[in-house]
């Protein structure tokens, strides 16, 4: 088995392998800068992008300075079962 060079920058569970050379994981934008698993891909950073995208009104109250979404607000939006 090969293993596994990153972590998810997200929840921390190891990025998935999905074939011999891929296991960077997914773009983690906005919620940080790193690399994110499948799971938080699809159940956290998708919505987020979709929110930032549908409302700019409800993007800026979502976001620091920098544009990343507020950690709290992902820490909120993951512990309630994404
Ligand atoms: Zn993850």
């Amino acid at each position: 088995m090969k293993t596994i060079p990153r972590e998810c920058s997200i929840c921390n569970a190891p990025i998935e392998i999905h074939h011999d050379d891929w296991c960077a994981g997914h773009n983690a934008w906005p919620i940080n800068n790193s690399r994110c698993c499948d799971g938080c891909n699809t159940h956290v950073v998708i919505p987020f992008r979709l929110a930032l995208m549908n409302d700019a009104k409800i993007g800026k109250t979502l976001v620091e300075e920098d544009g990343r979404i507020k950690k709290e607000i992902v820490d909120e939006y993951i512990s309630s079962g994404c």
